[in-house]
């Protein structure tokens, strides 16, 4: 009991799950977020956006000399997206776990369970995004949560989408 109760004493962490747009347009949102809750995630809050060019460039700065960001920043504006902040202990490493590796068709040969294996195509169409360490967590939850200029392209919360 007392103020730690709802967690058992541990402290939880939150994480930037996306499902990209290939995975919202092959209908995967329902089964990747019943799989989110099943292994123990809340889901804080979620919004269906579209990234511009300019927004996907930010969100993906870090690899903007790679040969493939071009075609990454076309994939990432192709149609809208789904972000989710996860909350439960060890939610960065057990999302990125769960998500599998980058390249899906190597997480359908090593990682038949991820959710890569399941809905990814290749090294880019990988369908889900998860941070891959607390500071990119934090960055990329203010990205889409904590700033206002989202207010034009926002399509609207995935419960008035989906349910
Ligand atoms: N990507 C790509 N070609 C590559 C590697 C990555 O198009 O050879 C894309 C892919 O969509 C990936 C994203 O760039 O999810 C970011 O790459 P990163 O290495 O950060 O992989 P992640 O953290 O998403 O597993």
């Amino acid at each position: 009991s007392g103020i730690f109760a709802s967690n058992g004493g541990m402290e939880t962490e939150k994480t930037l799950a996306m499902i990209k747009p290939d995975g919202l347009r092959g209908n995967y949102t329902d089964r990747i977020r019943r799989a989110i809750v099943e292994s123990g995630f809340r889901i804080l809050k979620d919004r269906v956006v579209e990234l511009d060019e300019d927004r996907a460039s930010q969100f993906y700065a870090e690899h903007s000399s790679k040969s493939f960001f071009p075609s990454l920043v076309k994939y990432m504006t192709s149609g809208p997206v789904c972000v989710m902040v996860l909350e439960k202990q060890n939610a960065i490493a057990d999302w990125r776990a769960m998500i599998g590796p980058t390249d899906a068709t190597k997480a359908k040969a090593t990682h038949p369970n991820s959710i890569r294996a399941m809905c990814g195509l290749d090294s880019e169409k990988n369908c889900v995004h998860g941070s891959d360490s607390l500071q990119s967590a934090h960055r990329e939850i203010s990205f889409f949560f904590e700033e206002t200029v989202w207010s034009k392209s926002e399509t609207s919360h995935l419960s008035q989408v989906f349910y």
